[in-house]
């Protein structure tokens, strides 16, 4: 055993776990990377043990990677060959909710799903959502500044975070458990940590920011013949009734078909358009709300934005609209290899981004099945390529047009995933080089050693 792990077991005893003892699923993250054992795996269960595995560690110049529910897609928490995994996930539980201040403290290791239980049981809402809410952690959610469905009405997971507690490279606990919407005194270094992907220290403790829960739920699905037409109707939609957007997403023709023909749904409408909406709103509790959510969908209807559209009357109808956005989670059961990008294109370039790609795709992967779908309130869309030789040139190749194309437009290669292990080659095509000087100094100040997730984002 080497100098470390023996300094470490000597400190942990029986947190610390080598060989066949450290269980398969900390060798690998969802990012699809070859599974890596790590050299061995820390199982903290207070922040004075993260703080003595990272002292540790420190002095050692030991390599660590950080994780929490591993459902992370840019390979972030995927271990390397001699890094020691540091899992949060007996850092597990709510401490805290103040109703008062609308506020919960929780450790970094509790799944989302219980974050999101909690705020439900005392009558409010916890903004962060996204579809591996019960594996991912809300530790691994901040880390990656994550955001998924409603993040239009709620902000990405920096807009609901109030407060943290974070351990450095060497050991140092820093805390600011702040409960207040305005806290000006200094820097706001909590931000630094939020979307910094366990580069720069572990988060342990969060404080979120609550909100009310929606009141009248509505959900629909609407056909328009271009995306063009979808930005009217969205941008109306918030002139209209301002704030109670929370789901806005698109789904192109070549998602429906794939959602359709090869996942076995039934077709949506009798006709095929260019883009499905889904789009939810809280409509308030008084049934006037209700009745102006449909109103407006007519109008659109009848002004010819939009060409045809279903309103969810029960919550079985509204699982059955969420089932079409939800295919991509099956792929893995209909079709070949896939790789999956998650970028952003400023919504004025978005019909240019597809056109692209519909005229590209065809020509130069022709076996290729490919989707775009996403959150496009947010300019976040998905590209879904999938094909039966995915060997290592044709997956340059279409990360190539892809990254390529959101570079030209001006949009960003992560929206939301994170740069990880996966996109790192690809960031500069997002960043400047004086973006990228600064990231490289504050990497350097808080983690000298490079001991935190090397080789992640620099
Ligand atoms: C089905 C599915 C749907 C998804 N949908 C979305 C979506 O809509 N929006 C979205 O943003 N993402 C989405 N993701 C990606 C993923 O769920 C998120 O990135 C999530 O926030 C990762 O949380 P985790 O706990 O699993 O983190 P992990 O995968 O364990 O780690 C992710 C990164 O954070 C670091 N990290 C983890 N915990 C900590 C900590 N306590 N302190 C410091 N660093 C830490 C890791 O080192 C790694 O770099 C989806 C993934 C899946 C599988």
């Amino acid at each position: 055993m080497s100098n470390v792990i023996d300094a470490l077991v000597a400190a942990l005893g029986p947190q610390v776990r080598t060989g066949p003892d450290i269980p398969s699923r900390n060798h690998a993250d969802a990012s699809g990377l070859q599974p890596t054992a790590p050299q061995a795996l820390i199982l903290p269960q207070t922040t004075e043990d993260v703080s003595t595995a990272l002292r540790i560690c420190h002095e050692h110049r030991q390599p660590v990677v950080t994780q929490g529910g591993l459902t992370g897609l840019a390979g972030g928490a995927h271990p390397q060959a001699g890094e020691i995994a540091l899992s949060l996930e007996r850092m597990n539980g709510i401490e805290e909710i103040d109703a008062a201040s609308a506020t919960l403290t929780a450790l970094a290791g509790t799944p989302l799903a219980v974050v999101q239980q909690a705020a439900d049981e005392a009558s409010f809402l916890c903004g962060i959502d996204l579809g591996a809410r019960g594996t991912c952690t809300i530790g691994g959610n901040l880390a990656t500044n994550a955001g998924g469905n409603q993040v239009v009405r709620y902000g990405m997971a920096r807009r609901n975070t109030l407060g943290l507690e974070v351990v450095l490279a060497d050991g140092t606990v820093v805390r600011s458990l702040n409960k207040m919407l305005k806290n000006n005194a200094g820097y706001d270094w909590t931000q630094l940590f939020i979307g910094s992907e366990g580069t720069l220290g572990v988060i342990t403790r969060a404080v979120i920011s609550l909100h009310s829960k929606p009141q009248g739920l509505q959900t629909a699905l609407c056909a328009v013949s271009s995306f063009g037409d979808a930005l009217v109707v969205l941008r109306r939609f918030q002139q209209i009734h301002p704030g109670r957007l929370l789901v806005f997403e698109a789904m192109w023709r070549e998602f429906m078909t794939v959602a359709t023909r090869i996942c076995g749904l039934t077709p949506v409408f009798e006709t095929e358009h260019d883009v499905t909406l889904l789009i939810e709103a809280d409509m308030g509790a008084d049934p006037a709300g209700t009745e102006a959510f449909s109103l407006l969908l007519s109008e659109f209807y009848e002004q010819d934005l939009i060409k045809d559209a279903l309103v969810a009357q029960s919550r079985a109808d509204r699982n059955r609209f969420w089932s079409y956005r939800e295919t991509p989670y099956e792929y893995g059961r209909f079709l070949p290899e896939e790789i999956r990008f998650d970028v952003s294109v400023p919504l004025n370039r978005m019909t240019e981004a597809v056109a692209h790609l519909r005229q590209e795709m065809p020509k130069r992967w022709p076996d290729a099945v490919y989707v775009v779908f996403g959150h496009v309130a947010d300019s976040n869309i998905h590209i879904n390529v999938a094909h039966r030789d995915m060997s290592d040139d044709i997956k340059k190749g279409i990360q190539g047009l892809v990254y390529d194309l959101v570079s030209r437009l001006g949009g960003s290669i992560s929206a939301e995933h994170g740069i990880g292990r996966i996109k790192r080659p690809y960031l500069s095509l997002s960043r400047t080089e004086s973006e990228l000087a600064l990231m490289t100094k504050m990497k350097q100040i808080l983690d000298p050693a490079g001991i935190l997730n090397p080789g992640r984002i620099l």
